[in-house]
């Protein structure tokens, strides 16, 4: 785990702007590098140090997942994606890299080497297709049609 100066942690809390309330980003208004919070141009990585002081060291070979930004489908990703600079403990998750990669809707390693239709017919494309978690923790691939389907048979019903 990264230590922490007393003064360091306070010029970190003082660039964290949680005023949208404990559910919402919280963004870091400090410097940031390929879009992500840093503590300085060579410190830490933001959303690690908050996830090391607010829920626990990160264990080895594990990255932070920012789970907000898995479940905004309109974000483009990338270093202009707003969710890189969230250090809100509570969208944070630390998980395994091939995870992380899997999780994201933005890239879909494995996409060729897998299904390319869901078990209804629609193709499994970037537009078509989102990530879910399993109960378990696993990347799933879903339907987007599927998904519109079934909310509309909910609503008819
Ligand atoms: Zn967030
Ligand atoms: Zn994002
Ligand atoms: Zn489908």
């Amino acid at each position: 785990m990264s230590t922490i100066h007393p003064l360091r942690l306070r010029a970190f809390i003082t660039q964290i702007d949680s005023t949208g309330g404990p559910d919402a980003c919280w963004t870091w208004r400090g410097d940031l590098y390929d879009g992500y919070g840093r503590l300085g141009r060579k410190g830490d990585q933001a959303h690690r140090v908050a996830y090391e002081l607010m829920v626990r060291p990160i264990p080895a070979g594990m990255v932070i997942d920012h789970l907000c930004h898995n479940h905004d489908e309109s974000c483009p990703g990338g270093s202009g994606c707003v969710h890189r600079r969230c250090v809100n403990p509570a969208h944070l998750e630390a998980v395994t890299q091939r995870d992380n990669v899997l999780r994201s809707p933005h890239t879909m390693p494995n996409r060729n080497a897998a299904k390319t239709e869901c078990p209804q017919g629609h193709p499994y494309d970037e537009a078509n297709t989102y990530s879910r978690r399993t109960p378990q923790g696993r990347a799933r691939r879903e339907c987007r049609t599927c998904r519109r389907e079934r909310l509309a048979r909910r609503a008819a019903a």
